[in-house]
């Protein structure tokens, strides 16, 4: 049975948030959370930002 009011995949606490790379907060639960991934030396890597206003300022 599935609970609606169920917090599955809310249980991120703010030691294991990822931070923004341009203003370095914590994103926890962000609305406005984005997340960057390209490939590197043959991995995926991740970049996370809190809002498209950082992600656009950490590009370039
Ligand atoms: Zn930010």
């Amino acid at each position: 049975m599935v609970d609606p009011t169920s917090d599955l995949g809310t249980d991120v606490d703010e030691s294991d948030a990822p931070t923004c790379a341009t203003c370095g907060d914590p994103i926890v639960q962000s609305a406005t959370h984005r997340v960057v991934t390209w490939i590197e030396d043959g991995s995926v890597r991740h970049r996370h930002f809190c809002s498209d206003d950082c992600r656009d300022a950490y590009d370039g």
